[in-house]
């Protein structure tokens, strides 16, 4: 039998309720019937049929939606944003930046954190060239596991982390290469609840500085690669021999070893705040989400690269939301290669508006043009005001108090 929970007394057993209103008895008669979180589909019911390969063909445009369906005029967002996930690299001169703050310019973000600061040499030229950008932009260094087999390596590396903090680094990312990539010389992989990692988050916290982790994967990626995979077309599985950044039967950790790993690292290092990107890649279970956030104080999350996800269920998600109004945070896994109206305004839409069945942020295009990371549309989640100001900047202003002066004039100056 299926391990199936009566939604309510999960949400009465966490902190998570909903408000979402149900008819009464006295309105309609009978209660209510209970609802329940039905299992994920089983590893076999994804298998595609004995014998299937992909055959390279090129997934055709999604259909154009031919209602008509109000829409907010959105130009840039609401309130000066901060972007806690841009992948901006290259930001070696004043060239580099000033095309990425016209670009922040015309999406309306306020300030954003650049994920690919390195480290060394690339990290000094990056925080050398953004000195006169930091109202801006916050160059966060990037945890290298290289050497990490090596005698030393983490005092080494923590060395490196202070160096970069006092050098004007805001916070350190981390790939999830952690748990998912790098090995130990025995051929098992690193965790993140490794030992030699215990000098690295405590560096983090000596110096008040977040860590922007993410770690596991989207959880179709888990999955066997089959026309019924959700993520078949992000994964680009064309070729029979391409199964790049798919997990199923090759060795590497489950979700949940990588899960617990990082359990684990929160409850080790509660003095450590860890930034969990992608909704923690918990997007696809609320109950695993609430758990966490319920379980671990010194865990927060970023939505990037979930919106396609969220925006699937969004009466679901705005409760949630809304009761976690100062642990989630505005990401998008985005960089300077992105278009403001395909790729911010679509986030934008999600968290203000409550426009229905739009295009999504899609995080990969198929050579057809469909949004490879889901098939479909969603619809978005009008959070009030209040919380939109939380979930833009403010959560983001815990970590980064350097930036509250600069948002703050863009306040000021914004037409509210
Ligand atoms: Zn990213």
């Amino acid at each position: 039998m299926p391990r199936v929970i009566p939604l309510m007394m999960l949400l009465a057993a966490g902190s998570f309720a909903m408000s979402i209103e149900q008819p009464t008895a006295a309105q309609s008669g009978p209660a209510p019937a209970a609802q329940e979180l039905p299992p994920l589909p089983t590893m076999q019911s994804i298998e595609a049929p004995a014998g299937w390969k992909p055959d390279g063909h090129v997934v055709p445009h999604m259909p154009e939606t031919l209602l008509r369906l109000p829409r907010t005029r959105i130009t840039h967002a609401k309130y000066p944003a901060i972007d806690f996930h841009l992948h901006a690299s290259g930001l070696t001169d004043a060239a580099a930046y000033e095309r990425l703050i016209k670009l922040m310019n015309t999406a309306g973000l306020g300030a954003i954190v650049n994920l690919n600061g390195g480290t060394g040499a690339n990290l000094d030229a990056v925080l050398k060239a953004g000195a006169p950008y930091k109202d801006r932009v916050a160059n966060f260094i990037t945890l290298s596991l290289d050497g990490i087999n090596e005698p030393g390596w983490s005092g080494r590396f923590a060395a490196e982390m202070e160096r970069a903090f006092k050098a004007g680094a805001l916070g350190m990312k981390v790939h999830k290469t952690l748990g998912l990539d790098a090995k130990n010389p025995d051929g098992t992989y690193i965790q993140a609840d490794d030992p030699r990692l215990d000098a690295v988050w405590d560096m983090a916290a000596k110096y008040d500085r977040p860590v922007m982790i993410h770690l596991s994967d989207s959880i179709g990626r888990f999955y066997p690669i089959s026309q019924k995979n959700e993520r078949f077309e992000a994964g680009l599985w064309h070729a029979p021999s391409d199964t790049r950044g798919n997990y199923y039967k090759n060795g590497s950790p489950s979700p949940e070893v990588i899960e617990k790993a990082r359990e684990n690292m929160h409850k080790k290092h509660p003095k450590t705040h860890f930034v969990n990107a992608h909704m923690a890649m918990l997007y696809y279970d609320i109950e695993k989400l609430t758990r966490f956030l319920d379980t671990y104080p010194n865990a927060d999350v970023e939505i990037s690269a979930t919106v396609q996800d969220l925006g699937r269920a969004p009466r679901l998600w705005r409760e949630f939301i809304l009761k976690y109004q100062d642990r989630v945070l505005m990401g998008s896994d985005g960089s300077q290669n992105r278009e403001v109206d395909d790729f911010w305004t679509p986030h934008w839409r999600f968290l203000e508006t409550f426009d229905e069945y739009f295009e999504h942020p899609a995080q990969v295009r198929t050579e057809g043009g469909s949004p490879g990371h889901g098939r479909w549309n969603i619809s978005g989640i009008g959070l009030p005001d209040d919380v939109l100001r939380k979930v833009y900047y403010e959560n983001a202003l815990r970590y980064l108090p350097e930036l509250r002066a600069s948002i703050q004039k863009q306040l000021t100056v914004r037409p509210q």
